[in-house]
């Protein structure tokens, strides 16, 4: 009998070990999967939306370091800053940093202009010179607007939602949690209106999430 119970508390003591173990060990497990299986940047570059115009900036220490992009773990929404400019006029500011002479390190993977038209500077196998810590591991998107306030135009904001849930579709990002604004790395006021207008952030994030839902339900 003593020894039977001493058997079953060595069984119970056991099973206990299993299920403290079972779950950081599926964790783990489960966060190797994700990763194997997030899709590779190169892949995603081949497919971009016909929307999308490359005029790529001469691969340069100050605007295109041409530093690889391994894996894209999220994306950064900007403003430019700069009212009433086209995607085309900060593409080619961005290309005009190359001689150095401004001593400005700036970039973008992509601009979403005032006609909802989008420019990409630097291909998504690559770095940006735009958020900062996150130019690493993040996609950026800078986005033109009529006026000092910031806030994007209606075509501007719809092509800027359309986008963002189109990438995070392809990298498997989660609108929530993965797309951020610039202010969130460095404090940055920057996209400005989003920043001063918390309300209207949250409303875009909601419009890309239904977006993300909507691209989903109209694949083949
Ligand atoms: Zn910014």
């Amino acid at each position: 009998m003593a020894f039977r119970r001493r058997q079953t508390r060595a069984g119970e003591r056991v099973l206990r070990l299993c299920a403290v173990l079972a779950l950081p060990v599926a964790a783990v497990l489960a966060a190797a999967v994700l990763r194997l299986s997030r899709p590779d940047p190169a892949e995603v570059e081949q497919a971009l939306p016909d929307c999308v115009v490359r005029d790529l900036l001469p691969v340069n220490e100050w605007s295109r370091p041409g530093d690889s992009l391994k894996r894209v773990r999220g994306i950064v929404l900007h403003y430019v800053g700069n009212p009433g400019t086209s995607a085309q006029a900060n593409r080619n500011y961005f290309a005009s940093l190359e001689d150095g002479e401004l001593g400005v390190y700036a970039s973008s993977h992509f601009i979403v202009g005032l006609e909802g038209e989008v420019v990409q500077c630097v291909p998504l196998t690559e770095i940006a010179y735009a958020s900062n810590t996150r130019n690493g591991d993040t996609v950026s998107i800078e986005v033109c607007h009529p006026d000092e306030a910031g806030a994007y135009a209606p075509v501007t904001r719809e092509r800027v939602v359309e986008l963002t849930a189109w990438l995070c579709q392809a990298f498997r990002l989660d609108p929530e949690e993965d797309v951020i604004r610039h202010y969130d790395v460095t404090g940055k006021l920057c996209p400005r209106y989003y920043v001063e207008h918390p309300e209207a952030w949250a409303a875009l994030l909601e419009d890309v999430e239904a977006e993300v839902e909507a691209q989903a339900a109209a694949e083949p």
